[in-house]
């Protein structure tokens, strides 16, 4: 495993790969390593001749007063385990590397990052203004043929993907399953905020969603699915910055069930912890007789 400080470092090392025609695969991470950046890492691998993993935690996607500072950090064994699931580089640079003195360019996807997540009262646009610029300069970096990103973080898929097709930037996007913990909940680095009682807790998300799921399934409208999801969570004394139904594409609002997919995608604080996790409803399983319970 090569580890990389400099994007000049990088784009040397990765020269001889590019000059044979071999497929570069690419995961970019905030480090604090789990199984579903594993999972990304793996099918890179399956998918690639060479596997790039960068750990970079991204200043500028953080508000004041977000979780940068305590954000965790374990470089030392992200790299045994990105290795040991087919890695073959580690970009780990720092921040003056990526935005030397007199950075002042910002990538900005409009729409699409002004809902859920980049609404005001959530985390803002700027928060995915720092999301693209980052990904942009990354995939500069790195020129990848095929880059993985999870699930777990729609939007932000939803948001690359459309800044990849305006900006034309020739990569292919692959967006993977959401990998759980046995019970449930979405795995993410910001689980280890939660206390034993709110780790408890947190797993009304996944249940809520599972809920608006089977309503969906049953037949029941998107507004009676949103309720009794909503219910859960307010059994467990969690109260959503959103819960919604929306295209995952598009990430239109969605009012009716019927020919198109769906996303339930919900955003919610525990304890210390902010959570996002999100399903999506394919429309060949959804019944087009609505009801209007
Ligand atoms: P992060 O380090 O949180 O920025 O995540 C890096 C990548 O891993 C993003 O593309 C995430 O969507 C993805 N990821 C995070 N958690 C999961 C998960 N539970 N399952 C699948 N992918 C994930």
């Amino acid at each position: 495993m090569n580890v990389h400080r400099t994007v000049a470092e990088l784009r040397r090392a990765l020269d001889p790969d590019r000059g044979s025609k071999r497929r570069i695969g690419f995961v970019p991470t905030m480090g604090a390593l789990h199984e579903g950046h594993i999972s990304l890492v793996e099918k890179a691998a399956e998918e690639n001749d060479t596997v790039v993993v960068s750990i970079f935690v991204n200043p500028i996607q953080f508000a004041p007063g977000e979780d940068f500072n305590s954000y965790p950090r374990s470089e030392a064994r992200d790299l045994e385990l990105s290795s040991a699931a087919g890695a073959t580089h580690l970009f780990a640079p720092e921040a003056t590397e990526m935005y030397p003195p007199g950075f002042g360019t910002e990538v900005h996807v409009s729409g699409l990052t002004e809902v859920l997540c980049g609404a005001p009262e959530a985390r803002g646009s700027g928060h995915f203004s720092g999301v693209t610029t980052v990904v942009c300069k990354l995939l500069n970096a790195v020129q990848p043929d095929r880059a993985y990103f999870g699930q777990k973080d729609a939007q932000q898929v939803a948001v690359v993907r459309r800044m990849v097709r305006d900006l034309n930037i020739p990569v292919e996007i692959r967006a993977l399953p959401t990998v759980r913990e046995a019970d449930g909940l979405a795995m993410s680095s910001r689980n280890r905020y939660l206390s034993a009682e709110d780790r408890e807790r947190a797993l009304a998300i996944p249940q809520a969603l599972e809920i608006a799921r089977h309503s969906i399934l049953d037949g029941r409208s998107i507004s009676s699915a949103i309720e009794s999801a909503v219910a859960r969570l307010e059994e467990a004394a969690i109260a959503p910055e959103y819960l919604e139904a929306r295209d995952p594409d598009t990430l239109a609002p969605v009012t009716e069930a019927g020919r198109e997919p769906v996303m339930f995608a919900v955003a919610a604080r525990v304890g210390q912890a902010r959570l996002i996790d999100n399903t999506v409803v394919e429309a060949q399983r959804i019944p087009q007789e609505v009801s209007s319970r």
